[in-house]
């Protein structure tokens, strides 16, 4: 091309008819051949644009439409000529400013045939140029997700108030029973009661993990911290726990020494609670799930120790993932939905402390939480 162009710069007045006839041609093969690459080129670029499942916009300098993709016009239900040179403000009203912050807008756009979107815009500068600066906007569709959080939203507030509150009445009732409030009970209508508590039990500390799940999510959930003893929390966890390990015929002992500190007391005991059930659930009858607490270096360490079936090298880790259960078929059927030991390191970790657990894959299962000793918190 370089060589072409010095011809054609400097010696064109010396070149025969013939010659000048060849190198145009010879010029004119080339141009197409790069016209051909470049139509290549754009239709690649359209088809990427089109295959990536976000709407898509290129805004001018005075943030006007200027070129728009196939989702973007899907989700819009409008053609590309309506949208171009459309402001998009006139697009997204909410939409405040073109600069600033990085994070995406959350905004709704009404699509033509009325419907409210919610959408998520990501705005990036393309470029700057006197004109001012030109904008590329990724535009995702969140309305499902919304729904979503509603949803679950509308979920968890059912769970807490129409069956958690009735759940506590039947357990109310059902210990006045037991109490013999209500006249004395033969043998096995004892056992049926005993059984029902088990199971409003189960289902309370269920509803529990779901509103704590949620809560988490939400970032609602809060320490609240106060003076406490490793020695109070066991206890109360113990009592929590000792009918269901009665029941499963499984011995709990603990070995305590008693140790000041400050955490949240509801949340730890609710840790042990679902760690000490486990053992239980996980032990055989005639089993044993061991309690210890003690200090190591700043932290109040809680041990609970079993004889089920230990639990695998590679289990170790993701046990604590949501949703998560290991081997059940090893394990028999025990009901349970993998929630318990996420929403333990949750609470755990929110006391800066951490649970692990140790294990030979075969007999039995230690794990070990450890809650830094803490300070009182500030009065305000
Ligand atoms: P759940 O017990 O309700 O399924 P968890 O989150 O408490 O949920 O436990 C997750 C999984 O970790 C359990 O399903 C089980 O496979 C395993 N696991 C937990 N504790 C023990 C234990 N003490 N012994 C053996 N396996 C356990």
């Amino acid at each position: 091309m370089t060589e072409e162009k010095d011809r054609a710069a400097g010696d064109l007045d010396k070149m025969s008819k013939a010659e000048l006839i060849a190198l145009v041609e010879r010029l004119d093969t080339k141009l197409r051949k790069y016209r051909s690459m470049q139509e290549f080129t754009w239709k690649q670029v359209n088809s990427i644009l089109s295959s990536i499942p976000l709407g898509l916009l290129i805004l001018d300098e005075s943030g006007k439409i200027e070129a728009t993709n196939l989702q973007l016009r899907q989700l819009l239900e409008r053609e590309s000529a309506e949208l171009f040179g459309k402001s998009v403000r006139e697009l997204f009203p909410d939409l405040e400013s073109l600069e600033g912050s990085q994070e995406p807008h959350r905004c709704k756009v009404i699509t033509s045939s009325g419907k409210n979107i919610a959408v998520e815009l990501s705005i990036n500068e393309v470029f700057k140029n006197e004109a001012g600066r030109k904008h590329f906007l990724h535009v995702k569709d969140i309305s499902e997700a919304e729904k979503l959080l509603e949803y679950k939203m509308s979920l968890a507030s059912m769970v807490s108030h129409d069956l958690r509150t009735p759940l506590t009445t039947m357990r109310s009732v059902l210990t006045s029973i037991q109490e013999g409030l209500y006249g004395p009970l033969a043998e096995d209508g004892n056992q049926a009661v005993t059984w029902a508590l088990l199971s409003s039990d189960h289902m309370t500390t269920l509803l529990a993990n779901i509103l704590d799940l949620e809560k988490i999510d939400s970032v609602d959930l809060v320490l609240d911290r106060s003076e406490t003893t490793s020695g109070r929390i066991v206890n109360e966890a113990i009592s929590l726990c000792s009918l269901y390990a009665e029941e499963a015929e499984v011995e709990l002992t603990a070995d305590v020494e008693s140790n000041v500190f400050y955490g949240d007391e509801e949340k730890l005991i609710r840790i042990l609670v679902n760690l000490i059930t486990n053992g239980v659930k996980y032990s055989s009858a005639g089993g044993k799930v061991r309690i210890k607490t003690g200090l190591s270096g700043v932290d109040v360490v809680f041990e609970v120790k079993d004889t089920g079936p230990g639990i695998e090298e590679e289990m170790k880790n993701l046990i604590f993932n949501r949703f998560q259960q290991a081997g059940s078929i090893k394990r028999g059927s025990k009901a349970g939905f993998g929630l318990g030991l996420a929403i333990s390191k949750e609470f755990a970790e929110m006391h800066g402390g951490r649970i692990s657990v140790e294990s030979d894959g075969m007999s039995g299962s230690t794990f070990i939480l450890k809650i830094p000793l803490g300070e009182a918190p500030a009065i305000i």
